[in-house]
């Protein structure tokens, strides 16, 4: 639909209503004023017909009607028997029950304003005793609808000029509102100034704008870190195989060299899983449903899968508390607290422990997992949910992480609406906190 019409609609039907109420005032006040017009030369012609009837009797009343033409005098006796009319053809009845007369006889000045059989005209009478007789006089005005009827053209006249103006100043409004919109530059819809109207649009816009940039450069961030990390393990790989190829390798040695392999395969392994799990995410491509998920079989569970490493790492791991429910991503939810709790173990120090508590405080339901490990920094504390960012690279390696657990948290937090706090104090351990 063109915002022309529109605009241009809502100007005639605008002006269609002015119209109508000015024709309805105007025909008003026309329609008074004519009636008055004649209520008052009703009166002047009775002053003058009476003083000529006490000077010289009804018989100049014919020559008085030739000259007043539009005005109907009569001559009624106290009977009601009409003396002399103007209308001398009409074969008169008796004229005593008018209201008017009625009026007259009774000493007063009898006033009447009746609609004539003729039709369409109002008749305005007025009767008066001069001498012993009534002496009455009408005069027609134009009754409402014929007044209304009269104006009717210059207001059709107008119409159409005003349409016509409505039409062309649509046209030319419109022009002007739309260039301004026109001109928005959707790559930078700020860069000049707008309608306040749509401000709250092209600010949503730019917000559009600066997230899809922001995440591009993390795309394009987040390609060429995935290329670096795959780079380095598949280095060593094919390192140590051509190490053991070119029998440089001894081969009591080719033991240890194939556990290095298997090792950093190994972390290939886990760190394709988490770079192909960040991406499905990213894309919105994962095909999972949202299910009722009891979040303390499933961190017994993930304690369980992660026992063995552990044991390892000569770490004690504590879960008490009462279960939560909630609706959410299984495979999700599954990811986001294996991640915490590997952390927590990988992080640790030999003979320390993970104390995993859940349940209700107050409204909400937490879950803190907590530890006695290496801590981390104040000013590390917001990055390391970035992804590719590890606090201590060499250490890191050592360790083997990928910098990937704590993004992939971070997303799950976002999707099941938690919120996630961490306390950490270097040296004396870490505390996440969910909220959910
Ligand atoms: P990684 O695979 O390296 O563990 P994460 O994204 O899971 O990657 O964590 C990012 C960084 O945050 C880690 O490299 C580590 O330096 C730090 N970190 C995470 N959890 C803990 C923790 N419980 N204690 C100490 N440092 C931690």
């Amino acid at each position: 639909m063109k915002l022309q019409t529109k605009i241009h609609k809502g100007m005639l039907l605008l002006i269609a209503v002015t119209l109508l109420i000015s024709y309805s005032i105007f025909t008003y006040i026309i329609y008074r004023q004519t009636m008055n017009m004649s209520i008052y030369e009703v009166h002047q012609e009775a002053q003058y017909i009476k003083r000529l009837l006490a000077n010289t009797g009804s018989v100049f009343l014919p020559t008085i009607d030739a000259v007043l033409y539009d005005t109907r005098i009569s001559l009624i006796d106290k009977a009601g028997n009409v003396l002399y009319d103007s209308n001398r053809d009409i074969d008169f009845e008796n004229h005593l029950l008018r209201s008017e007369v009625q009026e007259a006889l009774a000493g007063k000045i009898g006033e009447d304003i009746r609609t004539s059989e003729t039709l369409g005209t109002k008749m305005y009478y007025y009767a008066e005793m001069v001498d012993n007789n009534i002496l009455r006089i009408a005069k027609k005005f134009d009754a409402m609808w014929i007044t209304a009827l009269r104006i009717l053209p210059v207001i059709l006249a107008a119409a159409c000029i005003m349409f016509i103006l409505a039409y062309i100043l649509a046209k030319i409004l419109v022009n002007k509102i739309i260039v301004p919109v026109n001109q928005i530059n959707l790559s930078n819809p700020l860069e000049r100034k707008n309608y306040d109207e749509i401000m709250p649009l092209l600010v949503s816009i730019e917000k559009q704008n600066m997230e899809k940039e922001k995440i591009d450069t993390i795309r394009k961030e987040f390609s060429a870190n995935v290329s670096h990390e795959l780079k380095t393990p598949l280095t060593s790989i094919s390192g140590y195989a051509e190490l053991i190829k070119d029998g440089i390798v001894q081969k009591k040695d080719i033991e240890n060299f194939a556990g290095r392999i298997y090792h950093e395969a190994q972390r290939l392994i886990v760190l394709i899983d988490k770079i192909m799990l960040l991406s499905k995410l990213d894309e919105d491509k994962l095909a999972l449903h949202k299910e009722d998920v009891e979040l303390y079989p499933l961190l017994l569970e993930i304690c369980n899968r992660l026992n063995p490493f552990a044991l390892e790492k000569n770490v004690h791991i504590e879960l008490t508390g009462e279960n939560i429910q909630i609706s959410g991503f299984r495979y999700i939810l599954d990811e986001m607290l294996y991640n915490i709790c590997e952390n927590a173990i990988k992080y640790n120090k030999e003979n320390g422990t993970v104390k995993i508590w859940m349940g209700k405080v107050l409204t909400t339901s937490k879950i803190i997992i907590e530890d006695t490990g290496i801590g981390i920094d104040k000013r590390y504390q917001e990055r390391i949910f970035e992804r590719f960012y590890r606090v201590d690279k060499s250490h890191n390696s050592k360790i083997g992480g990928s910098g990937l657990g704590l993004s992939i948290v971070k997303y799950a937090t976002i999707l099941h609406n938690i919120q996630i706090k961490l306390e950490s104090e270097p040296e004396k351990g870490t505390k996440f906190i969910l909220e959910f």
